[in-house]
């Protein structure tokens, strides 16, 4: 494909970008083009020229949630850097007696940006947040959550792209939210704009709780070294062989329904400090995996299948990556 008829359909464009430095994990080789897209009409515009020209394309955030291959991504990498919202200083409906404030935001807005303005202001339903990092559009996506809530539990609509490119708008119902996961992940939608139902409530009672979230992360999960987060997603107690249930009755928690962390089996299989190359399974939170160095995509890969291994012959649980793998 001829660079000059890609960047005269995107203007801005740019060749080779090395995706490590746009990763929280700083792994990862190229993207063979690379567009910032600023605002609702860039994304749509980068969509549709990438099916055009059949050119593979791949949304990014903050690239908090993903490992790309050491290959890169040969394609079109879209980073999503529409970043406006809107807090009404004033109530805009109330139920029940509860006032409403309906925020609108868009995809590309940081998360912690949004928590730390809306918890300022005391509105309550993003507390919870404290220090999650990422932009709002892939916390939508995956349905992120932490600390008995998630994103679903505040959104009033989400405009999106489907598959064909066509735009959306859909209710919450509509999102099909379940545990990190969504309408907009199964089926590779794009996550364009929110409105999100928060409510009126105790300033300094809703910003201490966002600020104990954050501590607490400071303090438990190894953020001193790049990581992704939690590698894997929790398990469903339901699936676990009934046999085993009883022996994981102390660590069982339930947000947002009954699980086993994936930290607890990680460690009960002996794998903390465990390590490929300069990829290393986190002596702090066993479900992180943490870069100590130049570490690659394909020793994480390596250190992810061994731990996946380990668990599956103790424990007979086969544990599910929370993480997207780009590129492989
Ligand atoms: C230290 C740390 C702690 C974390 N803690 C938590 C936690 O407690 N709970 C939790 O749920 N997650 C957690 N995460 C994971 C991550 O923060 C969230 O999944 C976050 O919402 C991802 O957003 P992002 O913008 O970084 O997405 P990216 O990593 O850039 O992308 C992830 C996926 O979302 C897609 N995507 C991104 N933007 C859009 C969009 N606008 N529309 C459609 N798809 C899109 C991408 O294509 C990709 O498939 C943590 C990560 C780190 C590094």
């Amino acid at each position: 494909m001829k660079k000059t008829s890609l960047q005269k359909l995107l203007p801005g464009l740019k060749r080779n970008v090395l995706l490590k430095n746009y990763t929280t994990f700083k792994i990862g080789g190229a993207a063979q083009f690379f567009f910032v897209a600023k605002n609702k009409k860039d994304v749509m515009k980068a969509v549709q020229t990438s099916k055009k020209l059949k050119l593979p394309f791949f949304i990014l955030g903050e690239g908090s949630n993903l490992l790309i291959s050491d290959r890169g991504f040969k394609g079109l990498v879209v980073k999503i850097r529409n970043t406006k919202y809107e807090i009404p200083r004033t109530r805009t409906s109330s139920v029940r007696g509860r006032q409403n404030i309906l925020v609108y935001a868009e995809a590309g807005v940081s998360f912690p940006v949004l928590v730390k303005a809306t918890t300022e202001l005391g509105l309550s339903g993003l507390e919870w947040a404290g220090g999650l990092p990422g932009t709002l559009g892939g916390a939508i996506r995956g349905n992120a959550g932490a600390f008995r809530g998630e994103i679903k539990d505040v959104i009033l609509e989400v405009e999106a792209l489907d598959e064909k490119g066509n735009l959306k708008t859909l209710s919450r119902k509509q999102c099909n939210f379940s545990y990190r996961s969504s309408i907009f992940k199964k089926n590779n939608w794009i996550v364009l704009s929110t409105a999100l139902k928060l409510g009126k409530g105790n300033k300094k009672l809703i910003q201490s709780i966002a600020k104990s979230h954050i501590r607490y992360r400071e303090e438990k999960h190894p953020l001193e070294y790049p990581n992704a987060g939690s590698i894997f997603k929790n398990c469903d107690l339901k699936k676990i062989p009934k046999r085993l249930r009883a022996s994981f009755n102390k660590v069982v928690k339930t947000d947002p329904f009954p699980l086993i962390p994936s930290a607890h089996l990680i460690s009960e299989a002996g794998l903390k400090g465990l390590r490929v190359g300069q990829a290393e399974v986190s002596t702090k939170h066993p479900n992180y995996i943490v870069n100590l160095g130049n570490t690659t995509a394909k020793d994480v890969i390596k250190l992810i299948n061994l731990v996946k291994k380990e668990v599956k012959d103790k424990f007979g649980i086969v544990l599910e990556e929370e993480i997207k793998l780009v590129g492989f």
